[in-house]
């Protein structure tokens, strides 16, 4: 069964990279949305001056990381030659698709768009699987939201 909202995933420890990953795909755009659920509108508004004026000379990780929101790594166990699962660095709420709500459409958004890149990146011209599993019965295993992108390989539908 499903674990509450709030309990940890592997991912969590992927995200602080406390477990190893291939990382393929970290983005940079700055989700205005997240970072209001947790600071004012004036630390927001500073962070953003910061980083229109200093990010492109200054490396600062932990600032960084309220900038970057989607990580996309390569699935330890492939289904084929290429498999890599799109994630959201902050779940807020969304441990699966099934979560999904209003607030969410911008990350849900940015999601499947990481798939194309990364499936671009990876030469998926001929063609690619994008999947979210959801719940016992969708297969779902680690409940925190997911896309696999799956390829190199002629896929077959149905699935079964
Ligand atoms: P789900 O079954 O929830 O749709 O997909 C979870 C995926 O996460 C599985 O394909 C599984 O192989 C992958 N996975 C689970 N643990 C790890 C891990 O520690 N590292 C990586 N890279 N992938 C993992």
């Amino acid at each position: 069964t499903p674990p509450d909202s709030d309990s940890p995933t592997i991912f969590d420890k992927i995200i602080k990279k406390e477990i190893p990953s291939t990382v393929v795909y970290e983005d940079d755009k700055f989700q205005w949305k997240f970072f209001i659920h947790t600071r004012t509108r004036a630390a927001c508004l500073f962070l953003y001056f910061l980083e229109s004026r200093l990010f492109l000379h200054v490396n600062m990780p932990t600032v960084q990381k309220i900038f970057k929101c989607v990580l996309a790594f390569r699935d330890i166990q492939p289904q084929g030659p290429t498999h890599i699962l799109v994630i959201p660095k902050v779940r807020d709420g969304l441990t699966g698709l099934s979560k999904a709500e209003e607030r969410h459409i911008d990350i849900l958004g940015r999601l499947l768009y990481t798939a194309k890149l990364v499936a671009k990146q990876e030469g998926l011209d001929d063609g690619y699987r994008v999947v979210i599993n959801d719940g016992p019965k969708g297969c779902q295993s680690v409940y925190h939201i997911h896309v696999h992108v799956i390829g190199g390989r002629q896929m077959n539908w149905p699935p079964g």
